[in-house]
This record gives C-alpha cells, sequence and structure tokens, in this order.
C-alpha cells in the first residue's frame, strides 16, 4: 500500500500515534467502562481530562498564572464578532480597535467586527492592482498606523490560505495584542506575556474541529458588552471552567492527546527545529527551479502553510492527479489563491515533505 501524507489545510494531519491511542481508549477510557464521547462533562473522568489537558497547554506554552485558557466553541470565526463584543467596551458603538490585514483571514476578521464598533485598518498587504503581489508580505511594522487610544489590535499571525507568517511582533505600547494562531499554534515558541488574547480553531495544528482555545489576560475580562452571549463571555466561562455550557469534549479530549504527544517530542521548541527543516526543505527546493514559485517575502514565508505554482497552469491536474496516485493527498491550492498549497504542520513527519519534494522533481522532469 501507498503511504499516505495528507497536506490539508483543515482539518489536518494528526499524529499517528495519538490516533493509535484514540482508537485503544475508544470504548473504554482508563477501565471507566465508557468512551470519553459518552461521559458527562462534570463527572470526575471528564474533568480529570480537562484539567491535565490545560496543564500540558500551559506547560507548553509556557503560560502565565494571570492568563486564562479557555475551551470554546464556534471556531476562530466565531471569535471575529465574540472579540470585539468582549473587548470594546460596555457600549460597543463607541469602541474602537485596530486591525492589520495581512491574508484572507485577517481580511475577513474586519469584515465581521466591523458590525461591532468602529474598526480602523492601520496597515494591509491587499495590493489591490496586482493579483500576484497580494497578500505576499507583513507591512514594516514602523508603517503601521497604531491608535494608542484602541481597545485593542488584532493581527492574524500566519495566514493560512496566503502562506504569510508573521516575523517578530510590533511594539503596541499599552494597546493588546489579539493573535488568531490558529495555523501555527504551537508550531515553534511564543512568549504569551507579549499578548492581550491568543486564539485559535482547534483543526489546523492541534485536533479535531469543533474546539476553539482562547488564551486571555485577566485584566481583560472585565469589558464585554452586556449584549455578549454567556457561552461567549469570556469572563463568564473563565470562571465556569469552560462550563457554562457542554465543551465540546471528544475534541478537548483529543486536543489532550496531541499535546502529551508533543510534550513527549521536546514541546515547541523541538518541534520548531523539525519545522524549520521541513519548510527549508521544500522552499529550497521549489527556489532552486523556475518549474515552480512561491512569491510570499522571504521573512515572511510561513512554516506551516506553503502555496506554490506551476509555471505552467495548464498542467495543475495533471499535477495533482499524480499526487493522489503517489499518496500525497489534499495538495490543491484554496479557490482564492489558485495553484497548490502544502500544509505541513506539527503532526506532518519530514518523511512526507521528502516525498513530496521527490515527487515535485519526478513531475518536473516529466514535463
Ligand atoms: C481556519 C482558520 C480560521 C477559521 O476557522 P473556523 O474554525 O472555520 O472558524 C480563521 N483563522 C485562521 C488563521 C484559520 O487558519
Amino acid at each position: 500500500m501507498t503511504q499516505i501524507y495528507n497536506f490539508s489545510a483543515g482539518p489536518a494531519v494528526l499524529p499517528k500515534p495519538v490516533l493509535e491511542r484514540a482508537q485503544a481508549e475508544m470504548l473504554d477510557w482508563h477501565g471507566s467502562g465508557m468512551s470519553v464521547m459518552e461521559m458527562s462533562h462534570r463527572g470526575k473522568e471528564f474533568t480529570s481530562i480537562l484539567a491535565k489537558t490545560e496543564a500540558d497547554l500551559r506547560t507548553l506554552l509556557n503560560i502565565p498564572d494571570n492568563y486564562k485558557v479557555l475551551f470554546l466553541q464556534g471556531g476562530a470565526i466565531a471569535e471575529n464578532a465574540i472579540i470585539p463584543m468582549n473587548l470594546l467596551g460596555a457600549d460597543l458603538k463607541t469602541g474602537e480597535a485596530d486591525y492589520v490585514v495581512t491574508g484572507a483571514w485577517s481580511k475577513r476578521s474586519v469584515e465581521d467586527a466591523s458590525a461591532y464598533g468602529k474598526i480602523n485598518v492601520v496597515a494591509t498587504s491587499e495590493v489591490e492592482s496586482s493579483e500576484a503581489e497580494k497578500f505576499t508580505h507583513v507591512p514594516a511594522f514602523s508603517s503601521w498606523k497604531l491608535n494608542k487610544d484602541a481597545a485593542y489590535l488584532h493581527i492574524c499571525t500566519n495566514e493560512t490560505i496566503n502562506g504569510v507568517e508573521f516575523d517578530g511582533l510590533p511594539d503596541a505600547g499599552n494597546v493588546p495584542i489579539v493573535a488568531d494562531m490558529s495555523s501555527h499554534i504551537l508550531s515553534r515558541p511564543i512568549d504569551v506575556s507579549q499578548y492581550g488574547v491568543i486564539y485559535g480553531g482547534a483543526q489546523k495544528n492541534i485536533g479535531p474541529a469543533g474546539l476553539c482555545i482562547v488564551i486571555v489576560r485577566d485584566d481583560l475580562l472585565d469589558r464585554a458588552s452586556p449584549l455578549t452571549p454567556a457561552v461567549f463571555n469570556w469572563k463568564t466561562q473563565a470562571e465556569n471552567q469552560s462550563m457554562i455550557n457542554t465543551p465540546p469534549t471528544y475534541s478537548i479530549y483529543i486536543a489532550g492527546l496531541v499535546f502529551e504527544w508533543l510534550l513527549a517530542q521536546g514541546g515547541v521548541v523541538a518541534i520548531e527545529q523539525q519545522n524549520i527543516a521541513k519548510a527549508t526543505l521544500l522552499y529550497n527546493y521549489i527556489d532552486s527551479t523556475a518549474f515552480y514559485s512561491n512569491n510570499v517575502a522571504l521573512n515572511n514565508r510561513s512554516r506551516m502553510n506553503i502555496p506554490f505554482f506551476l509555471r505552467d497552469e495548464s498542467l495543475n491536474d495533471a499535477f495533482l492527479k499524480g499526487a493522489e496516485a503517489n499518496g500525497l493527498l489534499q495538495l490543491k491550492g484554496h479557490r482564492m489563491v489558485g495553484g497548490m498549497r502544502a500544509s505541513i504542520y506539527n503532526a506532518m513527519p519530514i518523511a512526507g515533505v521528502q516525498a513530496l519534494v521527490a515527487y515535485m522533481q519526478a513531475f518536473e522532469q516529466a514535463h
């Protein structure tokens, strides 16, 4: 049987040992006689799973004590509305926030948040005149027109669709930075204390869809509009261990297994080295030939999501068909960008990237 490598942008590949462990524990979790799916979220079994999952995430990201970790639903897209509701203040209409647009996801965040308050786009890399240059870099921090009275500054630190990743963070003064890290959380060490809020949907680099993780500094919990639904009110959820409603229990359990796996790999410091090695392998090959290209600025090339184009786009279908026949799945680029995209999250082994490069070389030779 052909070895399969799944390059999906999300829901995405999970570590095989995690899936095997979930399989082994499927019918009877730790002698409880129940599947995790069948447990009360308030019972001692599940509350122990939740506590361990949070503790392991805190260890992995070195999360300071003055940050709450919330396990919510609605995905990162729901957060586009939940964030202004929680942070713009009691009277939404008078609230203002700064947003930076570096790709499709942060653009969507602006559109969604605009219903709730005054949203200032303080920098953008959306080049209207040129499809080829659109969303290919993070604008220089010095060019951002930041407002010192903004309630927060929103960024997307890895643009999944465009393959643009932040290289460092701007100095936002006292304005809390709110970062959508859906597609690169846990791929590298970060300093949580530089952020007010970090959030991400689980289905890229953490676990199954249905879970959204929010890490929020506790002094930001007092600003919600009274219109905020209780399930999306960070303070209410923080005071109730994310259990004001039934949390996505099975997704949390799998996320917990992924965190254990990551700790066993040596944590984010070790996985970063692997991620650098994988991304370098693919970018170096793309750059070595005119047959393929990637037009993202070198210092903003994502280690997780790598869009690339064939010089002759009429070969796209043949490329994808051959890839699939070689066990290389889900390489078609996002419809907004076209071309190809290889998502190489933590769970993608380097052998998968080696197999992709070998296929790309063979395809180039054949054409
Ligand atoms: C996938 C993704 C989203 C959307 O996540 P949903 O779970 O579909 O809401 C938002 N932001 C980024 C950066 C993403 O990668």
